[in-house]
């Protein structure tokens, strides 16, 4: 572990600039795309469902990543301990944590029963407070009745991106009524994230919600928009939204993609499509990882060997593994300008 780090990664002088650990010789490295979960112990910083809780996938995500022998008194600590282990030993220098809020009715109110896996923006902005090499990626379904208020509380708690689970939380991005919201965002300087593509680890409320062309609402309002996973599907999946996403890209120029989970078994071919790409779109190609889910390695043993040293550290083999393809310069070091983040240096 580094021997002194600061304790807040937004220095007190300027909440742009970030603390000044980063070498000065190399531009800082960022995973825009990790995930906390909670187990439920505590229901108001966050829960899986029973059902998430029983899932087959779930239990293989725990069993892989070996969560029984990390240090915590119950689950939630466990995940957090082995979280920001990974992260202050791997090879990033800033990891965004996503929060993950409740499936809403369309009158506003929240639906504990249809929400299977939540996590409070409390409780990432705690964690960011708390690990400074973590930036606070908060979660706001806009169908809230106080979804603008929610967002301006975050901004000012130091989040500058918000994700919305389009399948999960049950959000069709194309609905004219969540214009204010997005004008706000442009407003406050966030970088707003939806999930496109299929969503297999969770139940959804509508599959069709993911596709990249429903984004165009968001970006003619000119905020930044980052599509997680760049609209890719598993091969099984009816659609693929892969093709929208590119044409998107092209129409666009505030929308980005970032590589979360496609470094896993049901996406194996979709990075070398990407970096396969214009370089005009590859360049804001940004690097995610879709933590804790770990990245298969039997794709890619010709391109990082059968025993590479980053294997020990799930954030630093999926770095690694994308890092083989051409994605441009800025692919892992372009995210803190889009957030409108710098390191000071001494
Ligand atoms: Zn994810």
């Amino acid at each position: 572990m580094p021997a002194a780090l600061p304790t807040f990664a937004i220095s007190p002088a300027s909440e742009s600039e970030l603390s000044p650990w980063v070498p000065a010789n190399r531009p800082p490295v960022a995973d825009v795309h990790t995930h906390i979960f909670c187990w439920g112990e505590n229901p108001a910083e966050g829960y899986l469902s029973h059902k998430t809780r029983r899932a087959w996938l779930t239990r293989l995500v725990m069993w892989l990543t070996r969560l029984p022998h990390e240090r915590g008194e119950t689950i939630s600590e466990k995940m957090r301990n082995r979280l920001l282990r990974h992260v202050v030993s791997s090879q990033l220098d800033y990891a965004v944590v996503l929060a993950q809020d409740a499936v809403y009715r369309s009158d506003g109110s929240r639906d504990d029963g249809g929400t299977h896996f939540y996590v409070s923006n409390d409780y990432v902005l705690q964690l960011a407070r708390d690990c400074p090499r973590i930036l606070p990626g908060c979660s706001i379904n806009p169908w809230r009745r106080d979804a603008i208020a929610e967002l301006e509380r975050c901004r000012s708690a130091g989040a500058r991106l918000v994700k919305i689970h389009t399948a999960i939380q049950g959000v069709d991005p194309a609905l004219p009524a969540f214009e204010p919201f997005y004008r706000r965002a442009r407003e406050l300087g966030v970088v707003l994230m939806f999930h496109t593509g299929y969503e297999h680890s969770c139940t959804v409320v509508s599959q069709q919600f993911t596709d990249p062309r429903r984004l165009a609402r968001p970006l003619d309002q000119g905020v930044p928009v980052i599509a997680a996973h760049c609209g890719t599907c598993a091969f099984w999946d009816p659609d693929n939204y892969y093709p929208h996403f590119v044409e998107m890209m092209h129409r666009y120029d505030n929308l980005y993609g970032d590589t979360s989970v496609m470094a896993s078994l049901i996406r194996w071919h979709s990075l070398r499509r990407l970096s396969g790409e214009t370089p005009a779109l590859r360049s804001r190609i940004l690097h995610g990882s879709d933590y804790p889910f770990p990245p298969a390695r039997l794709p890619y043993l010709a391109r990082i060997g059968a025993f590479p040293p980053e294997r020990h550290n799930p954030l630093d083999l999926d770095l690694r593994i994308k890092r083989s393809f051409e994605f441009g310069p800025q692919y892992d070091c372009g995210l803190l300008s889009l957030l409108g983040l710098s390191v000071v240096r001494d």
